[in-house]
């Protein structure tokens, strides 16, 4: 029987990272966050890294071959009973696809895809001045969240916590942009497959957590 998969989508900055953390905590669910698995490609200075390092910076997309390539060996390897939650993946059609044609390879399928709606004006906000503990991904951010007077994570205990490369103004316009142009027809693409689901990402962070469970209970 397949697991219970979801999809969250939403521009940078809407909260898909902090609500995949809860939920893996919560619910022994696997984020699968493309962006993430893109950055630990860069640091381990792997030629694929280097290729995308300078897309990634300016905020545009990687190509769909390398993202696709980096799920296929996920869904292959991983096998989570809570299911997994796609962060940032798909961003095009293609990839939607594609992540359709591997789920069905691997008996499992989508059970929600749920679209966290914000104002562009926030994202600057909360986008500008977050950061994460390098350790364990601790969410932080200079106004809403900051990291301890201590300087310890308040997670995992550790001190050091990291900035994103395209965390600024000119790689956040492209972002933007690139999420509107090629992701956003994918609400219309889910929308008629009857998968789409909705929440408020400008409420605070419990109630988009209260938001999610009832979609997934419901
Ligand atoms: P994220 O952490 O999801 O905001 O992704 C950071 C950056 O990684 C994006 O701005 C893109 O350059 C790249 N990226 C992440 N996921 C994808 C994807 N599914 N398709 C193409 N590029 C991606």
């Amino acid at each position: 029987m397949s697991a219970l998969n979801i999809i969250l989508m939403g521009p940078p900055g809407a909260g898909k990272g902090t609500q995949s953390r809860i939920l893996v905590d919560g619910r022994g669910m696997v984020q699968l966050s493309t962006g993430d698995m893109l950055r630990g490609a860069r640091t381990s200075g792997t030629e694929m890294g280097r290729v995308v390092a300078a897309v990634m910076d300016k905020g545009d997309l990687v190509t769909d071959a390398i993202v696709i390539g980096l799920i296929r060996e996920k869904l292959t390897d991983l096998h989570p009973e809570g299911g997994f939650i796609f962060d940032g993946f798909p961003r095009t059609l293609a990839q939607a696809d594609a992540l359709g044609a591997l789920l069905d390879e691997v008996g499992q399928r989508i059970a929600h895809v749920i679209e966290m709606h914000v104002d562009d004006a926030v994202l600057v906000d909360r986008v500008s001045g977050r950061s994460t503990c390098a350790a364990c991904g601790e969410v932080y951010h200079d106004q809403t969240r900051p990291i301890p007077a201590d300087g310890h994570c308040s997670n995992c205990g550790a001190t050091t916590f990291t900035r994103r490369a395209d965390d600024n103004a000119d790689a956040l316009r492209n972002r933007l942009l690139a999420y509107y142009k090629q992701t956003s027809p994918l609400i219309g693409y889910y929308y008629a497959k009857g998968m789409l689901r909705h929440v408020d990402g400008l409420a605070d962070i419990d109630t988009v957590t209260q938001s999610i469970a009832a979609i997934l209970d419901g």
